[in-house]
């Protein structure tokens, strides 16, 4: 059986797959990333994990893995295989691809942006599935997001395209980490949601989770701190769907999670904020945590195909 070799590098686990042509996962393997050892013992990690699933390859279907696709947070050069810069996980212009390519015997590496790998599997083989234009948004710790056009993701002139997270929405509003105020991740992220609800509720350790089921509970000041949420989230999508104009917002995260509860009132919010846009559909995202390795197999494919027809 013909396979890649997908890699999702988060700040605390990996999850890694063996990909077939279409799309199938044939294979899945954990490891944490171990990132308290420092950047180059992350390096290593990720290099072992890759020879291990290459081995893996060979056990199992008899053939060495055709190519890699690796997906990492930060800031990504996707065209010459460098990850640039992650605070996250301590990187400056780390030659990624070369790297890959050299431990795994010159196999071809695809080198991808997480939350847009994620976003390309959603839209070939998950939420996104036949739909044209679609806007992906993964609600976390952050909020990042993904340009789906027919089938691939605009990653913009410098590889920060669909970063919906830093659109103000509340000029003057909280701090973020960018530097602005009032970005879209400091009210509308799960972490941002978790911390409104701390407050409101008065207990340090209560979450978004916790948040979403006092919601359903008829908690006033809980509906009143998720209200704050979606009224965000819902300026966010406005202004994307009157720039972009998307059929479908897919989103995914941590928050999504909370389901109905979340897009019952979301749909509703950007329905009484549009004048003359379309209304796009808002669903949630299907490939759950998985979405990002699926979308790092999904690049080493299209990495093939475009050798073939080079
Ligand atoms: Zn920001």
């Amino acid at each position: 059986m013909k396979h890649v070799i997908a890699l999702d590098v988060g700040g605390t686990g990996m999850k890694a797959a063996l990909v077939a042509q279409d799309g199938s996962v044939l294979f899945e393997a954990r490891r944490p990333t171990g990132r308290e050892h420092g950047p180059d013992a992350v390096v290593a990690t990720i290099l072992d994990f890759a020879a291990d699933l290459a081995q893996e390859g060979r056990t199992r279907f008899g053939a060495a893995p055709l190519a890699a696709g690796v997906a990492v947070p930060g800031t990504i050069d996707e065209k010459n295989g460098i990850a640039v810069f992650s605070a996250n996980l301590g990187w400056r212009d780390l030659p990624m691809r070369k790297l890959l390519g050299e431990r795994l015997g010159g196999v071809p590496v695809a080198l991808g942006h997480d939350v847009r790998s994620g976003g390309l599997a959603e839209g070939r083989v998950g939420a996104g599935q036949g739909v044209g234009r679609f806007l992906f948004i993964a609600l976390g710790t952050g909020i990042a997001g993904a340009i789906g056009i027919d089938g691939t993701i605009e990653a913009g002139a410098h590889g920060y395209g669909g970063e919906i997270g830093h659109v103000v929405v509340r000029p003057g509003g909280p701090q973020c980490g960018c530097g602005a105020r009032g970005c879209l991740e400091t009210l509308a992220s799960a972490s941002a949601v978790s911390r409104a609800w701390a407050d409101a509720s008065g207990d340090p350790e209560a979450d978004a989770a916790a948040c979403a089921a006092a919601v359903d509970a008829g908690d006033p000041r809980a509906l009143a701190v998720w209200q704050d949420a979606v009224d965000a989230l819902a300026d966010g999508i406005v202004l994307a769907q009157s720039l972009l104009d998307p059929s479908t917002v897919i989103v995914g995260g941590g928050l999504a999670e909370a389901g109905d509860t979340l897009f019952t009132p979301l749909r509703a919010a950007v329905t009484e904020r549009l004048t003359f846009q379309m209304p796009p559909k808002v669903v949630p995202a299907m490939l759950k945590d998985t979405a990002a390795s699926l979308g790092a197999g999904l690049l080493a494919w299209d990495l093939l195909s475009m050798e073939v027809t080079a």
